[in-house]
């Protein structure tokens, strides 16, 4: 039986700017996040594709993942949505405004949020998102590369990457069991081949997405 991973996916969002000048009118979620203001944030057009630096931290085994996470997005669009600059990133891999897209790994975890496999945490200003920084659980969680067989308690890193990434995007969690952006990840589960209509239909309302 698989056993599924409660409150595995959570995304900490942080504002920056927190008021705009001037109320504007509030927009609908498309479920993605929103800002104080109701209005929905996301990468501008100059800002694509949004540039990913991959921390040393992570195994090079996993490096094939995160490609296959970031052709996931790229084949959903008319546009790259993402490109992998760096696999080989030095230095302090804490979440920090730094200017980076940083993907890293950490082998100690909070023992209250134990249950959460990665975080995605956002910056942005007004609308427009400007950095976010991925941080994944090492210490709670073991990972299968996308080649390897789902046995026991093991998460595929490739869905989990695809679901972060989607939050990186602006995507909120959905719990429709054709999206990828669902809370629960369970031990086992491969979302590589997962149509996820609904999300690329949330992601139409702010991207240029291929016809679904
Ligand atoms: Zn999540």
């Amino acid at each position: 039986m698989i056993k599924l991973i409660s409150r595995a996916l959570i995304v900490v969002v942080v504002s920056l700017v927190l008021q705009a000048c001037g109320k504007l009118a509030p927009e609908l979620s498309c479920n993605m996040a929103r800002n104080s203001q109701k209005q929905r944030v996301a990468w501008t057009d100059a800002r694509l594709p949004v540039k990913l630096y991959i921390h040393n931290s992570v195994p090079r085994k996993h490096h094939e993942d995160l490609k296959k996470a970031v052709e996931f997005w790229n084949n959903k669009s008319n546009q790259e949505l993402f490109e992998i600059v760096s696999f080989f990133t030095d230095g302090n891999s804490s979440p920090k405004r730094d200017g980076y897209n940083m993907i890293s790994w950490k082998d100690t975890w909070e023992s209250e949020n134990s249950t959460e496999q990665a975080r995605t945490q956002l910056n942005w200003s007004k609308t427009s998102l400007y950095e976010a920084d991925i941080v994944v659980n090492d210490h709670n969680f073991d990972y299968a590369t996308f080649d390897e067989e789902l046995k026991g308690k093991i998460v595929d890193f490739t869905s989990l990457m695809i679901h972060e990434l989607g939050h990186v995007l602006g995507l909120a969690h959905n719990e429709d069991q054709s999206s990828v952006m669902n809370t629960k990840l369970a031990y086992g589960e491969d979302r590589q081949e997962t149509e996820n209509i609904v999300d690329v239909k949330s992601l139409s309302c702010e991207y240029d997405m291929k016809d679904i």
